[in-house]
């Protein structure tokens, strides 16, 4: 069978006696001290890697954000806590979920279309920047700080009528559930202003995954110019810009690196060059799958070993229901491999073209196709790398009933 390629292993996972290390720690150690397969693990020093590489490249000025619903975990929202300036999330449940971890609601704030009124008021009561995206939202928003005699911090989702090229997922452009179209934004900053709300700015995402340098770039000046120009229809000063993010990671074969260097260095020339309505305005850049992605691996158990019409079969203990993404079936239109490895036998020569699947009853649950490996025998680990963002938390863990992974931060 002929092999078909996979995606690049991210940078700097190296060998221990033969197997893949996360951490330090070689895997059969790892999952030996979690109980259990298929297991998530976090790592601390990827992640403390990835953000330090991420503020050299920015400009001072720009904040970074993490986006909760790349990975809730409660240890890595804990881990990202002093390495991040802010959090952005997406419900009531994430924001239960970092205030647990003691981080201090003034540095939330919550977008998502579909709030509900218990969902607003636990926002405003904690001090939570709610950011609106519809004028309902900023009418029920304000009705519920009335009541509760507090004043709602309240930002505006914009939608804008330009996206991020080469986007994995748009989310700005056109008709959208997300953000108020950016022609009514003045009216409700306004509004907001005028009915007692502590206005806190503009929120502008316009996409996601997206590894062109360029794309980002003209996004980021497209975004400010927009910023500007509703700041001077608004007539009152912009407190805050939240420039979205999209920052992709490579998946998929050919996939290159995102050029963090450019977008910082563009970035900062703008920065130095601020027109006079964002002058005083605080900038922050959201980024969920860039800063935890890569940190996560997939650990799953080869269970069986089966040969079909000459086709190998590894059949692990891992699938779909916990690794949606890397099975083709989370937005994606054509499968491709995820970059995958026998972690047991990391630095042994690749000799076997097999199909990875997982233990559910059904053929979308495949971990990878025709994929060359060394060859591996029931007991040996499989690693899909990737793993760190939209995993664990964006998998149908009940289908099936197998169960949730185990997920760990090493
Ligand atoms: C999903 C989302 C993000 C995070 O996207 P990534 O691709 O993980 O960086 C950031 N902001 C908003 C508004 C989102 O919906």
């Amino acid at each position: 069978m002929k092999s078909k390629p996979t995606g690049p292993i991210p940078a700097g996972f190296t060998a221990i006696d033969g197997e893949l290390a996360i951490g330090g720690k070689p895997v059969t150690q790892i999952v030996e001290d979690a109980g259990r397969t298929p297991l998530f693990v976090y790592s601390r020093d990827r992640l403390d890697q990835r953000v330090a590489q991420l503020r050299a490249a920015m400009p001072q000025r720009i904040g970074i954000n993490y986006a909760v619903k790349a990975n809730p975990h409660p240890d890595v929202i804990a881990h990202m806590a002093p390495l991040v300036d802010g959090f952005d999330i997406a419900s009531s449940g994430e924001l239960a979920r970092v205030l647990k971890q003691g981080v201090d609601a003034a540095r939330v704030s919550f977008a998502g279309p579909g709030k509900r009124d218990d969902e607003l008021e636990a926002a405003i009561a904690a001090g939570a920047t709610l950011n609106c995206e519809s004028e309902g939202e900023a009418q029920r928003s304000l009705a519920i700080a009335r009541r509760l005699e507090k004043r709602a911090r309240i930002a505006i989702r914009v939608n804008p009528s330009f996206e991020l090229k080469g986007s994995g997922m748009k989310m700005g452009g056109g008709a959208k559930p997300f953000g108020v179209d950016a022609e009514r934004v003045p009216e409700l900053a306004r509004h907001i202003i005028a009915n007692g709300a502590e206005y806190r700015g503009l929120h502008v995402f316009t996409g996601s995954q997206a590894l062109s340098a360029e794309a980002i770039i003209e996004a980021q000046a497209n975004v400010l110019a927009l910023a500007e120009e509703l700041t001077e229809q608004i007539g009152a000063p912009l407190p805050k810009l939240n420039m979205g993010g999209g920052f992709g990671i490579p998946y998929f074969p050919g996939d290159e690196p995102l050029d963090i260097a450019a977008v910082g260095a563009a970035l900062a020339d703008r920065v130095a060059n601020l027109p006079q309505a964002l002058s005083d305005t605080e900038l922050c850049i959201e980024l969920g799958r860039y800063l935890v992605g890569e940190a996560g691996v997939y650990l799953c158990r080869v269970i069986d070993r089966k040969v079909s019409h000459g086709t190998v079969f590894l059949v692990t203990d891992g699938g779909l229901h916990h690794q949606l993404a890397a099975s083709g079936n989370f937005g994606t239109v054509v499968r491709r491999n995820y970059p995958v490895a026998i972690a047991t036998r990391f630095d042994a020569d690749p000799d076997e073209v097999v199909n990875l699947v997982g233990c559910l009853c059904t053929p979308l649950d495949r971990l990878g196709d025709a994929v060359l490996l060394p060859s591996a025998e029931p007991g040996d680990l499989v690693a899909v790398f990737c793993a760190g963002a939209y995993g664990a938390s964006a998998s149908p863990a009940d289908f099936l009933g197998h169960g949730a992974a185990a997920e760990l931060v090493v």
